[in-house]
């Protein structure tokens, strides 16, 4: 596959020009300034566009489960897609709260089924959002989660943010990292912590 006259913008590379991208399977064959078109190969004309590595969302809302009138993760996936996002981080204030293996177990299904990037879901630091007790972080993480937050509450109730602060790093969780995060979502939402897990 032949992507020709696209801005390209590579950072890893250092590039931000207009190139022609080669595509063999799932590398990139070469980058030049004019590719020559080989027999059969797809061209896609990106004269206009932008180029660019998979873009990474943190913080999305894909209302699975419990609200597919808003959004689930077959709409929201495509969504991400459809705007260069290869991978994104969805938000466990969903219905119930993804707290929980069972509930956990349920959206990776879907994510399995019906995801169209990769999908990384976030867990509840707190059992239903409450800000009181922590989730059951070492079994969620074993069972799939990627990163904790109490997104949309937040964790600034000084005797949580002490809990926080005191929670054992254990394996699977010791390669967490805890970083206080600032929510960039909606202006309405609190800030979150959120502590990511090893990516897969
Ligand atoms: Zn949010």
């Amino acid at each position: 596959m032949l992507i020709r006259g696209g801005r390209l913008v590579d950072p890893a590379s250092r590039i931000a020009s207009v190139r022609d991208l080669l595509i063999s399977g799932e590398s990139v064959k070469s980058v030049s300034k004019s590719a020559r078109r080989t027999p059969g190969c797809q061209v896609i004309d990106a004269s206009g566009c932008l180029v660019i590595p998979g873009l990474i969302d943190l913080h999305v809302h894909l209302r699975e489960p419990g609200m597919p009138e808003a959004e689930n993760v077959a709409s929201g996936s495509r969504a991400a897609a459809a705007g260069g996002f290869t991978t994104v981080v969805c938000q466990p204030n969903t219905k119930p709260v993804l707290d929980n293996l069972e509930t956990l177990d349920s959206l990776i299904s879907s994510i399995a089924k019906t995801a169209k990037v990769r999908v990384l879901p976030a867990v509840a630091l707190s059992k239903g959002l409450q800000g009181k007790q922590l989730s059951n972080i070492e079994d969620l993480a074993g069972r799939g989660a990627r990163a904790l937050s109490d997104d949309g509450i937040g964790t600034s109730r000084p005797r949580f943010a002490s809990t926080i602060k005191a929670m054992p790093m254990t394996a699977p969780t010791s390669e967490l990292s805890r970083t206080m995060a600032g929510n960039a979502c909606h202006p309405n939402h609190a800030p979150s912590a959120a502590s990511s897990l090893k990516s897969p």
